[in-house]
């Protein structure tokens, strides 16, 4: 019984580990995340490329998936910006590259703002990312690039949000 409740703990412990909450389970003294190699050390997450390569192989070091890359993974966006009309579908790899930028200078403040997916379609072409203010911050360029139109839609009690840019 005993043995079975300390499995439990174990296995609640390594939830807690996945959120973004700041949790480090006794004897580490920092987590990675496998998937994007970002740092969770001293309250903060951060990129360190050298520190990952060193940190990766200790003992000490709490291996995790991050709660970014599990978005991903899961395929569990927290928005998504629907991209219609025909302007805006001739210029999928400028919309592209907008997003890809965001998510790239992204990295140093928010690294879990990521794009889940850009899917084409035949009417529109579709961008999921991990966070509402990413998908908005994404959403804004897109209009102010093109000067489309654009509107917002909060769903779910407010989890999700969806936007949609629009140009003739
Ligand atoms: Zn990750």
């Amino acid at each position: 019984m005993k043995r079975k409740d300390k499995a439990i703990e174990r296995s609640s412990d390594k939830k807690k580990a996945h959120v973004r909450g700041h949790f480090i389970p006794k004897g580490y003294d920092m987590a990675v995340c496998t998937g994007c190699h970002l740092i969770f050390k001293e309250s903060r997450w951060f990129y360190d490329d050298d520190l990952y390569e060193i940190s990766e192989k200790k003992k000490t070091t709490h291996k995790v998936t991050c709660s970014a890359c599990i978005k991903v993974r899961d395929n569990n966006p927290d928005g998504v910006i629907m991209i219609r009309g025909a302007f805006l579908l001739d210029h999928i790899a400028e919309i592209k590259h907008i997003a890809l930028i965001e998510e790239r200078n992204a990295k140093a403040k928010s690294p879990f703002d990521r794009v889940v997916k850009m899917i084409k379609s035949p009417n529109e072409f579709m961008i999921t990312t991990t966070e509402q203010k990413f998908t908005q911050r994404i959403a804004r360029m897109i209009h102010r690039a093109f000067s489309s139109d654009i509107s917002f839609e909060w769903l779910h009690e407010e989890k999700f949000v969806r936007i949609t840019c629009y140009r003739d």
